[in-house]
């Protein structure tokens, strides 16, 4: 490739405690627990609001949070959920058992109510927030960042720091710094698909989960039972079969049997996950673009579906797409540990556990046929599901890129095999890593301890203190690794 090279003098901002790249649900628990730690903290982000793809991605549900038996999410995330049930801003049908005991079951919310909540805990804390905003490069010493270059409509600012967090999602950052990363694509021969998610208007959820439950022998909840109880999965079945009838009368373009589905999120709006664009390449700019056209196009598509096959939704409104691609898989770190599979099938507890889940492997098919389906509902229904009561440790040592010293991701940019990133990929799981990394930025501050080499068993109590829920019996003060 031909290249060109310039160089300019650019402005100096003065010096931040923590710079987070990334304002996801990752970025965000990152920058707000580590500036109520006393941190001076910066955080960038490239579109107008925090919450990554729950609010400008309009993936607008929280992944399961308990087991059936136990809530496992505490700390920010907790706090973001409970803010938000009692502002009013989940599903009218969520009651605080879908996230403090439910099995499996996702609570859907309103991601104006996300911003909004991110927003003023971000003020609260005292974060200081860039918007529209992007990291371009990295300033780099070694295994040690002295500062990034950002740009923005001011143009572009060298921003220095003691330490730094990648949550852009995409490991740009840890890639920038020439930190070792795993891409999907590159390094695996194929992608999981991206979705582009919408956000609906005018539909009959009475009808819709009144149908739900008595017109679906297979479903999990009992025919007639309440309908505030008939999950996401039973209406999923159900209008299963109404795709399967359209996708025998040719409605769909391509023959796409996997759609997660409707989410309600509120009296009369829904958020569609659907429509795969297969083979999507999202760190590629011209794969990037050509997929949201074809979403969008998508979208139209799955909007005539369900007003003409699905019960409730005859007066459906297609208010929007989201404003960012739903990017499922790129880049991930090569951490201090790459937590696997057999770890996941192990129900493994680490002592240096930040986090405890129970989601299943969710990894979807990865083109659209019939044996790719099958392969996906085997695996997340049956094979790689978690049961009820059981629960899997993410350890911190996934966060910190193999040998540096003041770097740390959180989000979906871990250290994970492609099986156990198809789990803690989503935002709970995000949000419990952006808390353990911003408090280990501040611990390392205070201590002088590097990202490769902290204190954990110190880490795990400062966890604690601040409402995470780690229930290990046993600590230590070197991390788990590989
Ligand atoms: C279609 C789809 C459906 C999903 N469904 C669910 C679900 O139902 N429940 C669930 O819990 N999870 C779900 N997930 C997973 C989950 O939404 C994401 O994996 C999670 O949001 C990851 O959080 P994050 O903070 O790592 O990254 P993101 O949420 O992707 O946020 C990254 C942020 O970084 C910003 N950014 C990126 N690069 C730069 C840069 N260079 N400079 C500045 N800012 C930058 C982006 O603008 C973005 O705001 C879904 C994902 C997809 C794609």
């Amino acid at each position: 490739m031909e290249t060109f090279s310039f160089s300019r003098e650019i402005p100096v901002d003065a010096e931040y405690d923590l710079v987070v790249a990334g304002g996801g649900p990752g970025g965000a628990a990152a920058a707000i627990s580590a500036a109520r730690l006393g941190a001076k903290t910066l955080l960038i982000e490239g579109t107008g609001s925090m919450g990554g793809m729950g609010t400008s991605g309009l993936v607008t549900a929280f992944d399961p949070m308990a087991n059936g038996e136990e809530g496992l999410v505490g700390g920010v995330m907790r706090e973001i959920v409970e803010t938000m049930y009692k502002r009013g801003f989940l599903g009218p049908q969520v009651t605080p058992e879908f996230w403090r005991r439910a099995y499996h079951r996702w609570t859907p919310f309103r991601p104006e109510g996300l911003k909004l909540i991110l927003d003023e805990f971000a003020i609260e804390a005292g974060v200081e927030v860039r918007f529209f905003t992007r990291l371009i490069d990295a300033d780099v010493d070694g295994n040690k960042i002295n500062g990034v270059v950002v740009n923005n409509i001011e143009g572009h600012h060298y921003v220095p720091a003691k330490t730094f967090i990648d949550a852009t999602g995409d490991a740009v950052l840890a890639d920038l710094c020439g930190a070792e990363c795993r891409e999907a694509g590159r390094d695996t021969d194929r992608i999981m698909p991206g979705s582009l998610c919408s956000l609906f208007a005018g539909i009959d959820w009475k009808r819709v989960l009144s149908e739900a439950a008595k017109s679906n022998p297979d479903t999990d909840a009992p025919a007639g039972s309440d309908p505030a109880k008939v999950d996401n999965w039973d209406k999923q079945k159900v209008h299963g079969e109404a795709l399967k009838k359209a996708l025998a009368d040719g409605h769909f373009t391509q023959y796409d049997r996997f759609l997660p589905g409707m989410f309600q999120v509120g009296s009369s709006m829904g958020n569609l996950n659907g429509g795969h664009i297969f083979d999507l390449n999202a760190l590629r700019c011209d794969s990037l673009s050509d997929g949201m056209m074809l979403g969008r196009r998508i979208a139209m598509e799955y909007t005539e579906f369900y007003r003409k096959y699905v019960p409730g939704f005859e007066g459906i409104e297609h208010a929007t797409t989201s404003s960012l691609m739903g990017v499922r898989e790129t880049r991930r770190i090569v951490g201090e540990y790459e937590i696997n599979y057999e770890d996941f099938k192990a129900r493994r507890e680490f002592p240096d556990q930040i986090g405890v889940f129970n989601k299943a492997v969710d990894i979807h098919p990865y083109e659209a046929s019939e044996e790719e389906y099958e392969r996906f509902v085997k695996e997340f229904r049956n094979e790689a599901r978690p049961g009820v009561g059981e629960r899997y440790g993410i350890p911190y040592s996934i966060l910190a890129p193999k040998g540096w010293i003041n770097l740390w991701v959180a989000g979906r940019c871990h250290s994970a095999d492609v099986q156990v990133h198809g789990s803690i990929r989503v935002m709970p799981a995000a949000a419990m890593m952006g808390q353990a990394a911003g408090t280990a930025a501040v611990q390392s501050i205070k201590t002088g301890q590097p990202a490769c080499d902290l204190d954990t068993e110190m880490l795990i109590e400062n966890l604690r203190e601040n409402g995470a829920y780690l229930p290990q019996n046993t600590s230590s003060k070197t991390m788990t690794r590989n």
